[in-house]
């Protein structure tokens, strides 16, 4: 569906963290106009075993409930040393109602002794940005970003575990102490949402 020749989607986060941030990249390569997911539709359960299945069922769910085109994403950050922990569980790391805050405790707890030196606290993040449309297609795109688990938190900004991640792209300091742009410019979800951009433009011809 497009309104006045931008394509209109829904998005499926009602995280106004990962909105912002959806809406900075998307935005800023593409036609588009983002809807807010409608207040009363109920939480979706996340209970695929990988992001694209995760990410598939929050665009569906909103498809069905609005006829209208819908993004998702789903992230999980990927710890070398826990064998790729927390990944698809990241949100829920420290429990069902877990804040940020206890789930980067739990993760440094985990580390704890664990020297940066020989690569043991290296991580990943990794996003699937996926957009669903009512005529059944779907289009979907994958973006990573390498790095460390810093030893303790680090920076206002960002959110989740942001004030303990630090890219190997960069220049040391965590997500958190980088400004949205620097963030966006390497991180999962930059990446990630200007692939599914490049696709989208691509379908809609914008
Ligand atoms: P979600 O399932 O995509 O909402 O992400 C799972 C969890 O990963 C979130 O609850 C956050 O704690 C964390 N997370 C997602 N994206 C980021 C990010 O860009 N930086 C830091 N943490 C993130």
């Amino acid at each position: 569906m497009s309104r006045g020749g931008s394509l209109a989607l829904v998005l499926a986060s009602a995280n106004p963290d990962k909105v912002a941030e959806i809406a900075d990249v998307l935005e800023s390569v593409l036609d588009v106009v983002l809807l807010p997911r409608p207040d009363h539709l109920p939480d979706v359960a996340e209970d695929g075993d990988t992001l694209l299945a995760n990410a598939r069922l929050k665009a569906r769910a909103l498809v069905a409930a609005t006829g209208m085109a819908a993004v998702a994403d789903d992230t999980g950050l990927e710890v070398a040393a826990l064998g790729g922990a927390p990944g698809v569980y990241s949100a829920r790391y420290a429990g069902e109602h877990a804040t940020y805050a206890d789930n980067v405790a739990k993760l440094l707890g985990q580390l704890a002794g664990l020297e940066d030196g020989g690569g043991e606290r290296r991580a990943r993040f990794r996003t699937v940005a996926l957009a669903a449309f009512p005529d059944g297609a779907e289009l979907w795109a994958e973006g990573s970003v390498e790095g460390t688990i810093a030893a303790a938190v680090k920076g206002d900004g960002g959110f989740g575990y942001d004030p303990v991640f630090v890219p190997s792209d960069g220049d040391g300091r965590t997500f958190a102490e980088m400004t949205g742009q620097e963030k966006h410019a390497i991180s999962h979800r930059g990446r990630a949402f200007r692939g599914l951009a490049v696709l989208l433009a691509r379908r809609t011809g914008t």
